[in-house]
């Protein structure tokens, strides 16, 4: 079956698009636009790029024209898909917070593959194991350069104003981005929406969760219309 595609406009300039998977997984990356610029943050599991070309499209862009693509953090399902995509854009730029950029680069190991190799070690799982394996290899083939490496509060100054803001806990250098002019929040993995509320990122699948739990009162100290979570969606503030 073909995956049904949804996009959500919520402003003149900021699209949040729908992607969803065979396998029942969804994502909520954002497209932002000027005269100049077309930005996409995340780009999801290396499987999903189709499934994010026909969503750029339903959106009324053209994946060609991407200039900057915007990296939350190191996760496999955030970074997966930006080679293919610089493919087809080659002189997009690739921007991530500079803490999370050797995780991004291959120049450390993934925090949540070292979390896997651990237990490996341990005796907990082998190699055999389905996560385990999927990190492994899909880690291999999707390092790249990351051309801007952000730090806290830096200002990137198209689509109205874009500002780095450090929100550690997820991961060691996971940032969320703050839209100066329609005041939304790009939370990657730092927040969630459950039942009209903002919380914090799944305890389970994050690095830290005290500095995560700040990290979630930092977004909260914006003013804010609106936060956009990379797997929950769109919550209206
Ligand atoms: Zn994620």
């Amino acid at each position: 079956m073909r995956p049904k595609l949804n996009t959500m406009r919520l402003t003149e300039n900021v699209e949040m698009l729908e992607v969803k998977l065979p396998n029942g997984g969804i994502y909520h990356p954002t497209l932002t636009w000027d005269a100049t610029h077309l930005v996409l943050f995340d780009t999801g599991t290396p499987d999903a790029v189709p499934y994010f070309i026909n969503a750029i499209k339903a959106a009324g862009f053209n994946p060609k024209d991407l200039t900057d693509i915007i990296l939350t953090h190191q996760d496999l399902d955030h970074i997966g898909g930006t080679l293919d995509l610089l493919k087809m854009a080659p002189n997009a730029k690739v921007y991530a917070y500079e803490v999370d950029a050797p995780f991004i680069e291959g120049k450390e190991m993934p925090t949540k593959l070292a979390r896997q190799e651990q237990r490996l070690k341990s005796g907990e799982i082998t190699e055999t194991d389905p996560f385990y394996h999927f990190l492994k290899e899909g880690f291999s083939k999707v390092y790249l350069t990351v051309d801007v490496k952000l730090s806290d509060n830096e200002a990137l100054d198209f689509c109205g104003g874009i500002t780095t803001i450090f929100t550690p806990g997820h991961t060691p250098g996971h940032a969320t981005f703050y839209l100066n002019s329609s005041k939304l929040m790009i939370c990657g993995d730092a927040a969630n929406v459950e039942a009209n509320k903002l919380i914090g990122s799944n305890p389970a699948m994050t690095w830290d969760n005290e500095q995560a739990e700040q990290s979630l009162a930092k977004i909260k100290s914006y003013n804010l219309n609106g936060a956009i979570c990379f797997h929950t969606g769109f919550l209206k503030l």
